[in-house]
Formats: C-alpha cells, structure tokens, sequence
C-alpha cells in the first residue's frame, strides 16, 4: 500500500494551444503501466496542488507563447514563484524533471520552460531528469519521445534514493523489486508497454504475433516495386520491422445529429480574447504587379460604427473560415454531405477513459456540421502520431492500416517527418492518400486543434484616416508536391483575396486610391492583447525602421501618424527616421511608393531601399535590407548607443530578423570596439529596455 502511494508523482502542464496539456496525457497515460501513478493538474488549478509541501517528484510540460513568454495558464504561477522575497531554499525539497516546448524559429526558444526552470532551480529544486527541450520547428517528437521513454528509469531513481534518503533502505528494496516485478512492465519499460508489436487485426492475421512481411507484400501489392517510400509505401527496414506503436487514444467525444433548424452561434462566441467586430471591407488594392512572385493585397476596414481603437503598431486578429471546398470534400468523405446543415450536439462520452475530458473550448455545443468543419477547427492541420494512430482504427483496407501505423510508430519516425511533417500534409490529403479511412466527426473534434484567428498588423493611422483600419498581407501560395497533388492559398489569405477579388481597384499600387465599388463584404476582427510595438513617447527621440516586404506594414502606420503629429504641431521637435526596405524586384513588388511622400515632406528623413532580384542591380550593390543596414554602422551606433533611439524590425523572422539582429551586433561589437559576446548582451539590453523591437512572422 505504502509502496503504490509513494509511486505517485504530480504532473503539472502549461498549455496554450493545448500541446502540453497532449503531452502530459500521454505521460499521464503511459504512467499506470509503468507502475506509477500521475496525479494531473493545469498549472493553473493552484489550489489542486501545493509545491510547498510536495514531497513527490514533479513532472512539468509547459509550453512557451509570444515572444518568449509561459502560456497564459501559467502567468499566474511564474508570478508567484518570482516573489523575490522567497529565500534561496524554498524548494529545497523539491525534485523535478521539465519538458519545455518551443519553436526555434523564435528568438526565445522555449523560454516559457527555462523561465520556470531557472527559477526552481534559483530556489533550491533539483533536477532528478534533465531537461528536455522540444523544438516545434523540427518536430516536437524528436525530442518528446525519447524524454517520455527516459523518464520512467528516471522517476524510479528518484523513488529509490528518496526512499534511502528518509532511511527506509529496506522498504525502497521493495518498492525496487514491487517496480521491477509490476505486470509485465519492467520488460517492456524499455519498449514502453503502451507500444506493442504490431498485430494486424486482419482475420487471416488476427493471431499472428508479429506482422508477416507476406501479407504487407499482398495488400500493398500496387506498389511492391517501388523501391522509393512515399506517403503511401514503405521501403525496408521499416516495411518489414514489427513496430512500436502508441497507445490508442481513449475516444471521449459524442455528437448526435438533429435534424432541426437552428441558429449557429455568433463568431464572437470562438473567441476568449474579448468582443469580435464585423467590420466591412471599404477598399482592396493590390499592390504588387502580375507578375510578382508573391501577390500582396492591401484592404481597408471601416471601423467608424464600432468601439475598436488602436495605435500604430498594434497588430489584430481576422477570424477565418476553413476553405468552403475543402469542407465539402471533407463531409463527402465522412458521408456527411447529407448532415451538413444539422445541428449537432456535443457531449463529453459517458465513462470515458480520458482523464479530464472536456469538450474542447472552441467547439460550441450546438452548432451544424458545416459550422464546425468551417469555423471551429484547423482542418489544415498536420496530423499529430495521436490522431495517425486513431486513423488507423477507422481504416479497413490493411495495406493502409500498415502505413498508417508505419507513420505514428518509432521505427517509421522519419517517414513520419518526410512525408507527414515536412510536406505540411493536411487530413485531406490523408484521407484521399488512404481512401478507406472514414473517420467519424468526433474523432475530427478530439484531434483537430483550433482554427485560429491570423494576426495582421496594422498598416494606417487613426490619426491619419479615422474610422479607418488597413493592413497589408501576401496570399500565401503552397505549390503541389508528392504528397498534395493539388495547389492551395493559405487559409485566412487565401479567403481574404477570395473575398475582395470583386473590389480589386484597378489602379494598383496607390495609397490614397478613393473610389472603387462599393463593398457589402464584411469581416470578423478582435484586438491582440496590446504590445510594444508602438512609437517612442517622444516624438524628439530617432528611430530606425527595418521593414523588407509585408514587413513595411506597420512603419506605414508609424510615418502617417509622424506625418499627421507634424501637421498639428509645427512647434514639436522630431528626431530622425530612418527606413530600410527591401522587395525582390523594384518594378514588380516595391509596395509603397508613395514612400517618396514621406521623404519630400520631412516626415521620413533616410530612405534606403534595396532590391534582392534586379539583374540590372550591380554585383556589389546590397541586396538584403541587412546588408543596407551594415552599411550605416557609425549611423545605427549613434543612434541606439549615443541618442537612445528606437530600432524597429518586421517581417520574416527566420531570414531577414535573424540577420538584421546579426549585423546590429557586428555593428555594436565594431563601433564600440567590445567583442561579439558583449555585443550580444548590448543587445539583449536594447531589447530588455524596449528600444530594439522586433514583430516578426513566418
Ligand atoms: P496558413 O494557411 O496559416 O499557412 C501559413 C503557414 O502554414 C505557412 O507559412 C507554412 O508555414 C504553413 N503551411 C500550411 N500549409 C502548408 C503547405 N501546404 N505547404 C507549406 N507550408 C504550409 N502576415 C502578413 O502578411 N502581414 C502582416 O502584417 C502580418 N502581421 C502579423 C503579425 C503578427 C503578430 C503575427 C503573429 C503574424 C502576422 N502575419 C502577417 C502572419 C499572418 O498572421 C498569417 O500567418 C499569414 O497571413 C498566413 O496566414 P494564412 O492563413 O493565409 O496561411
């Protein structure tokens, strides 16, 4: 008895998208196998746990949000943990093991997990498992698996030496051999018991332990010959391993269709961050040519009715529908077509084994069909090993239920990155790629996350134009591939220029272009939680602007509001402005000319423009916005180091934010004569002091 208690452990998650919260399932899940037991809670739920008192060892998933911040769910946790009056042994008694969950595209990889890390361990915690840090960017998996597998070894050490610790040597014998003789899991401890030799369960299979290399031959007879794997065939070894799979997921989903009228709810429903706004569409304009290589549109919403406020700088969120025929396959497929206009009835499966189960926030209990397909979930997606792993159950042909089990287990991992991950396959292309997978609405509604809201920036002035919001976005353009024969536009954008290609003004690429038709066509808009990316206070101080591309959008709001606070206060002084922008071609895609205006009436003091793909560029003339800034090194110096002035970047983080903050270091490291490591703490520093900002996307 005394045994099984103390194989208790408690396992906090930090989750904003709900990433974590999976993770922490699946140890939750594999824990009772492994003869432990995990005591759940969001790490919110503080009144659940006590860390104070926790004799346990500790297991966290927390991921990270923003720039760099812990999700929401743990704002309130980080906070009291930061209480500096805390002494440096306060959790001394505390042992845990953290996986912290990031994207390394962003400039603080996984911070939100190595805030809270930092902190335990500044209060006297110890680490009994090392930390893991799991890199969106590459797969969350590569890491997530193999620290899942690690922890159970790790977990019955810390048992073990809390056990000599307290001096109960003896008992800890117990609980050694009680671990190692539970049922049947310290065999397969190594293995994972929730992974299992495959079993097809094919009747002529049924019995069989192991898959017989034979029958995979039979039922993927088609493409037996090819000897290159795809999304469909395999190729040895992992065509002929016996594979570790995960376990099923529980279901916990119910949905019953009525066939009765019913409103659907209002899009503001969807959303927790605060009221939505309809708001029409006055003007669209694309401001690229033809024959650009990328299509960038700029809209104007008429705000006037509503209370929605922002300041130059600030980015919102446009609510976006799934592709309406992406979402009538996709009822085809399930034998929905008939039931699309349904109500449907969600409802949490009676005796589920899912701990916690809930129906998922962004799914309203009653909605139709088409509703839920078109507004609710993220059909987009890149299909999580869980949701392969569930497909597989609802796939009758064998050949398929192979592959499908190919994917989600540890032997066909990077067939699972190639082909799943890496080729941005969507559960479209799965179930045409497998066509006797027919899953069912409720599996879509436990696996699908949330079709979330895109941000824009804003690109315009409430002083400039009142009542008036613009923002600028390239529709975004995936070719086919293997995997996708067909081509697709990005979800929000590829709808947005769907929906004003009868507004497109002819006269392209202007900034005040009046007229046009009148627009009947509305969106849906919230506000995103403020940010600092925002003017300076004083007018007086300079400020430096890196903007290539779409990333021009909000200095376009930032000079028009400059402009405007000029023309009212002739007697204000205004520090320098500087912009650097960049496009690929300087008569296809440079998307404001009229930033000329700005220059000729003083509102925009240097100008520096380059062009990435202009033949008639000379070889030495810069062609990235990095390269420009290099150029104007004593310039950036004096401006962040000597006049503390403001460094602004936007646009693509990996690239063009990466570089830019790289040459800003080359600059301090040599205008200052420090070497690069100090440099990089100079920076660090601006970016604490919010005087170099960044607001980047992919
Ligand atoms: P999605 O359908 O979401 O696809 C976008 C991404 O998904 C791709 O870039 C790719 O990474 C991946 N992807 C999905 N399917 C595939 C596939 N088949 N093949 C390859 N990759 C795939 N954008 C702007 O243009 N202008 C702005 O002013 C702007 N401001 C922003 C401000 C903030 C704070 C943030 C966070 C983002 C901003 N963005 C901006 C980005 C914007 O929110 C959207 O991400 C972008 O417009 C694409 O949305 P989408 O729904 O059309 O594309």
């Amino acid at each position: 008895m005394c045994c099984d208690l103390k194989r208790r452990f408690l396992l906090l998650y930090a989750t904003q998208k709900g990433q974590a919260k999976a993770i922490a399932e699946e140890i939750w899940q594999q824990a009772g196998t492994h003869g432990f037991e995990a005591e759940m809670h969001c790490i919110s739920e503080m009144d659940k746990y006590n860390l104070e008192t926790e004799k346990d060892p500790v297991v966290i998933v927390i991921s990270t949000t923003g720039t760099g911040d812990p999700p929401d769910t743990a704002r309130k946790f980080v906070k009291r943990i930061q209480d500096k009056t805390l002494p440096p042994d306060h959790f001394a008694h505390l042992q845990y093991g953290l996986l912290g969950l990031g994207d390394s595209e962003y400039t603080f990889f996984c911070n939100g997990g190595k805030t809270v890390d930092r902190r335990l361990q500044e209060l006297g915690a110890q680490h009994f498992y090392d930390t893991g840090l799991a890199d969106d960017c590459v797969g969350l998996e590569l890491v997530v698996d193999p620290w899942i597998d690690g922890l159970w070894l790790a977990l019955r050490d810390a048992f073990l030496s809390q056990q000599e610790k307290e001096g109960m040597s003896s008992n800890a014998d117990t609980i050694s051999s009680s671990l190692s003789a539970a049922p049947h899991d310290m065999d397969e401890l190594n293995l994972s018991s929730e992974v299992r030799n495959l079993k097809l369960e094919d009747e002529g299979v049924r019995s069989s332990n192991v898959l017989s290399q034979k029958s995979v031959d039979i039922h993927l007879a088609a493409s037996t010959r090819d000897t290159e794997p795809s999304l469909v065939h395999s190729v040895p070894p992992v065509s002929q391993s016996a594979l570790n799979i995960p376990a099923l997921p529980p279901d916990y989903i119910e949905v019953e269709f009525q066939d009765a009228h019913g409103e659907n709810p209002h899009l503001s429903s969807l959303i927790s961050e605060g009221a939505a706004f309809e708001v029409p569409v006055t003007r669209a304009v694309q401001l690229t040519r033809e024959d650009a290589i990328k299509t960038a549109l700029l809209l104007e919403l008429d705000i006037a009715d509503t209370v929605f406020d922002y300041q130059p700088g600030d980015a919102f969120c446009v609510i976006c529908p799934n592709n309406i025929i992406e979402v009538e396959e996709l009822l085809q497929i399930l034998g929905l077509s008939e039931k699309g206009d349904y109500l449907v009835c969600v409802k949490v499966k009676q005796g589920t084994k899912k701990k916690g189960a809930a129906i998922p926030q962004h799914i309203p209990e009653r909605s139709t069909v088409k509703f839920i397909l078109t507004w609710c979930l993220e059909i987009r997606a890149i299909p999580k090993k869980a949701f392969l792993r569930a497909l597989v159950e609802c796939t009758s042909d064998v050949g398929e239920k192979r592959r499908l089990q190919e994917l989600c287990s540890r032997q066909g991992a990077s067939d699972y990155t190639r082909f799943v991950r890496e080729s941005n396959v969507c559960l479209l292309d799965l179930l045409h790629a497998f066509p006797s997978c027919k899953p069912s609405l409720n599996l879509l509604i436990e696996h699908l996350p949330k079709l979330q809201a895109r941000s824009y920036s804003v690109s315009s002035s409430n002083l400039y134009q009142p009542g008036r919001l613009c923002f600028v976005f390239n529709i975004v353009e995936f070719p086919t591939c293997p995997a996708r024969p067909v081509s697709r536009k990005g979800v929000c954008t590829g709808w947005l220029a769907e929906l004003v290609a009868p507004l497109l003004h002819p006269n392209k690429n202007t900034l005040d272009a009046k007229g046009g038709r009148p627009s009947t066509e509305k969106i849906s808009i919230f506000a995103r939680p403020n940010n600092t990316f925002h003017l300076p206070a004083d007018p007086s101080v300079p400020l430096m602007m890196v903007g290539p591309g779409t990333g021009i959008s909000p200095f376009i709001g930032f000079l028009q509001h400059r402009q405007k606070l000029r023309e009212e206060h002739t007697d204000w002084e205004f520090g320098e402005t500087w912009l650097f922008f960049g496009c690929r071609h300087q008569d296809r895609d440079y998307l404001f000319r009229q930033l000329r205006c700005f220059l000729e009436n003083g509102t925009l003091t240097h100008l520096k423009v380059c062009f990435s793909r202009d033949s008639s560029t000379a070889d030495n003339t810069p062609k990235y916005v990095q390269e420009v800034v290099r150029l104007y090194a004593k310039e950036v110096a004096r401006v962040l180091l000597q006049e503390r002035g403001y460094f602004y970047v936007c646009g693509d983080k990996k690239h063009m934010a990466d570089g830019v903050s790289d040459a800003v270091v080359d600059i301090l490291s040599m205008e200052m004569e420090v070497d690069k490591l100090e440099a990089m703490k100079i920076l660090a520093m601006l970016r604490e002091a919010k005087r170099y900002l960044q607001d980047v996307w992919s």
